[in-house]
């Protein structure tokens, strides 16, 4: 059915089951919208309620991705899929280059092509900025990007820009910061750290999860870090998807920066988080070497000033909200898995705790 028969938005998200596509998926079912989404894996059908129509297949293959777009027939287009970890862009630079600069592109062309009155936001990153000399990067920041990812979304972010103002299309990006959750992922940096506070306040020494070295994550009651010192804006993703609707749902197609304004360096994180379960963070966390990245940008913070002047957003959950929030839920999550496995349990859990 058209959605002018039936009134309701379409909306297709391309890495709908990553993190930033489930709290869009919530977010757009709750505003009454018919949501298509797309993941490489099989998702269960129940998720979400059963609500979303899920296409699966790879993107990088241009008869799936413009059968996606076709069969879809989406009024708005939140494309989210990338392999969205810099470091892991090392490892796969091409498979980077073809899906984060290349897909934007065809799917920009698509939209020229089959569907001019399609709006599209464009999941634009930090790294484009590379290792930034300005305190606070806003639109206007010179793209400097250091890695796969950075180039790629670069090249995305650029040529979304030049299609939008070659043929008045309704694509935007928005230029995003750090942005967590409980469903972050556990191989990135600040979901690995709720993981080990987590764990440590459940008096464990070692978690079964391991870390990018192979071993676990909390290993002989350690949690195994790179340079802590590099400072990032982290934001909660369920805000950020709120600013994705907005910008898609402003009259004019632009560029926006998100991010909090508030930058913490990767110890503060850490002893935040163990904080939330009442351990000094100096007691467990140590640095190794091999984890400190031979590139990286060593400080990010956003100038959300036109997102928050023209759009009205501002993000609502705070830096330590956002640290408690994810420590929990990782607590949750391993006193769950733990009921067989008690062995590695080294005491009765004692929330919350002070160290001595
Ligand atoms: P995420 O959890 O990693 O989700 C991205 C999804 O992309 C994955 O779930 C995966 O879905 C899909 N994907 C990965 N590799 C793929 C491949 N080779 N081919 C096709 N699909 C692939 O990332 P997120 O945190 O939700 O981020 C959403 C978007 O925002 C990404 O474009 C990311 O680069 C961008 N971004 C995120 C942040 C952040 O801090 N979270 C900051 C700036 C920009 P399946 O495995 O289900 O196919």
């Amino acid at each position: 059915m058209s959605p002018e028969v039936h009134g309701r938005k379409r909306a297709l998200i391309t890495g709908g089951a990553g993190q930033d596509g489930w709290y869009l998926i919530e977010l757009l079912l709750s505003r009454g919208y018919d949501v298509a989404a797309h993941s490489r894996r099989q998702v269960e059908s129940e998720i979400h309620g059963g609500r979303v129509c899920w296409h699966t297949g790879d993107l990088t293959d241009s008869i799936f991705l413009d059968n996606l777009l076709t069969v879809s027939a989406p009024d708005e287009i939140f494309h989210l899929a990338a392999v969205s970890q810099p470091a892991l862009s090392w490892d796969y630079p091409l498979e980077t280059a073809q899906l984060n600069a290349l897909v934007p592109q065809r799917i920009c062309e698509f939209i020229r092509r089959n569907n001019p009155a399609c709006r599209l936001f464009q999941a634009s990153s930090s790294e484009i900025f590379g290792d930034a000399t300005s305190e606070l990067q806003d639109e206007l920041t010179r793209a400097n990007p250091k890695s796969p990812y950075g180039v790629s979304k670069a090249y995305a972010h650029h040529i979304v820009g030049a299609y939008r103002q070659q043929y008045g299309l309704h694509l935007s990006c928005g230029i995003m910061f750090n942005h967590e959750s409980p469903r972050r992922p556990l191989n990135f940096v600040s979901q690995k750290i709720a993981h080990a506070a987590a764990a440590a306040g459940l008096r464990l020494t070692e978690t079964r999860e391991l870390d990018e070295r192979g071993r676990p994550i909390l290993c002989g009651g350690k949690l195994y870090l790179g340079d802590i010192n590099v400072r990032r804006d982290f934001g909660f993703a369920g805000d950020f998807v709120n600013a994705m609707h907005l910008i898609v749902q402003n009259e004019t197609a632009s560029d926006f920066v998100v991010g909090t304004g508030q930058s913490h360096s990767i110890a503060e994180f850490c002893e935040a988080a163990f904080g939330v379960v009442g351990l000094d963070w100096t007691k467990y966390v140590e640095i190794d070497q091999s984890l400190v990245r031979k590139v990286d940008n060593r400080y990010t913070r956003a100038d959300f000033t036109k997102l928050r002047s023209e759009l009205g957003w501002h993000p609502k959950v705070l830096f330590s909200e956002l640290v408690t929030m994810m420590v929990q839920e990782r607590m949750r999550i391993l006193e769950m898995a733990l009921q067989p496995d008690r062995h590695i349990y080294i005491g009765p859990p004692s929330r919350p705790q002070t160290e001595n």
